[in-house]
């Protein structure tokens, strides 16, 4: 579909259209002082002239005048739990009258959600998500529940951040497939271009006229641009071989001298999905429930299998997650669990950057 144009004063009719065809939106606002997503149904509320300011460690947000509503790079939230949520039930067990315990599944029924935008980042990890959760020999059903219902509005990146490198890693900042609708921001409004029949059916609705050939080729100058201010990067796209090769590289040892541990990296990176699961029972010990809630690869209990912790120590636990992440993944799915967003470098309290680690292990730099 050609990209059409939809005046800034008309972006109230995307909420609308997407209200009325049963969709509960989700929009970035800003929110003690981060950009966060949350349910949205007025333009207003749109994170009007905020930019954000990212380096390791460091996330700022500020007011300029600029009439935009998606002038910033990635907040801490990603689309990871509006489809793996991060404390849910999955079965429930009761003991009956003759003291039999009987087991039910728990099936979710999400709302339909709209997510407005979402950027390339996240849709590559979305689609790293969907290998995991979907695609393996058993699919996950909550997952597949969530997924199926999501309405993705996706707006390509025009101000990364100084933490991103999403260029590096293939996955942005323009989004080119997996969305439903994509649209380029503008001074004056957005070009929309449809991905989806769902979008094409929605976007049909606001008799959009045809962008201008200038048009399209000052949003194709901004996303270009979005690349070339990108200052790190990945050493290379597959680093499984190098990772592999120096799993003594005394560079773990230093960085677990700087690492807490806190697990903060995992959290906010939208493609991690490790998991524990725990039980709650009722205090009348006749119900009880099973959960599955987030982990991470920094904790003591992710490693301990049997009596052992294998992973005792953030030197072993800091080198899981990378060799993991950007090395084992190859062999999983086919490419690096990274897509770039940079959340683990703005988000980790004491500035540790993913890309410098990766240099100083495998050779090569981590910025451009
Ligand atoms: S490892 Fe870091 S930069 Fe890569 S996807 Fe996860 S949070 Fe983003
Ligand atoms: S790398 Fe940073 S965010 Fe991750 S566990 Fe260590 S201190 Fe926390």
């Amino acid at each position: 579909m050609e990209a059409g144009f939809l005046p800034r004063d008309r972006f109230q009719t995307l909420l609308d259209a997407l209200r009325q065809s049963g969709y509960r939106c989700i929009g970035p606002q800003a929110r003690a002082g981060a950009i966060v997503y949350d349910t949205l149904t007025r333009a207003e509320d749109f994170p009007r002239g905020m930019r954000d300011r990212q380096s390791p460690g460091v996330y700022r947000l500020e007011h300029t005048d600029s009439p935009r509503f998606f002038s910033w790079a990635n907040g801490p939230q990603a689309l990871k739990p509006f489809v793996f949520a991060p404390r849910e039930p999955l079965w429930r067990s009761e003991r009956a009258a003759d003291a039999a315990i009987r087991f039910s599944e728990i099936n979710p029924a999400p709302e339909p959600l709209a997510v407005i935008g979402v950027r390339a980042c996240d849709l590559a990890a979305l689609r790293l998500q969907d290998r995991h959760f979907l695609e393996g020999p058993f699919a996950d059903p909550g997952y597949a529940a969530r997924r199926k219902n999501l309405f993705l509005v996706v707006v390509h990146c025009t101000h990364p951040a100084d933490t991103c490198f999403c260029a590096s890693t293939g996955d942005g900042p323009r989004a080119t497939q997996g969305f439903d609708l994509a649209l380029h921001e503008s001074d004056e409004g957005y070009l929309v271009q449809a991905g989806s029949d769902k979008g094409r059916a929605l976007a049909a609705q606001w008799a959009l006229v045809p962008a201008i050939a200038a048009q399209q080729q000052e949003a194709d100058r901004e996303v270009e641009d979005a690349a070339r201010r990108q200052i790190r990067r990945l050493p290379s796209r597959n680093l499984r071989d190098d990772l592999f090769a120096n799993l003594a590289h005394p560079r773990w040892e230093e960085v677990a001298e700087r690492c807490l541990a806190c697990g903060n990296c995992t959290a906010v990176c939208p493609t991690c999905f490790c998991h524990s699961e725990a039980d709650e029972a009722a205090l009348d010990g006749r119900h009880s429930l099973h959960l599955r809630q987030w982990d991470s690869c920094f904790t003591q209990g992710h490693s301990y299998i049997h009596g052992i912790t294998i992973r005792a120590d953030t030197r072993t636990r800091y080198r899981q997650w990378l060799t993991h992440k950007l090395g084992g993944w190859h062999d999983q799915y086919g490419r690096s669990g990274c897509v770039g967003c940079g959340r683990c470098i703005a988000w980790c309290p004491v500035g540790i950057d993913i890309t410098e680690e990766a240099a100083a292990v495998c050779g090569g730099g981590a910025h451009g």
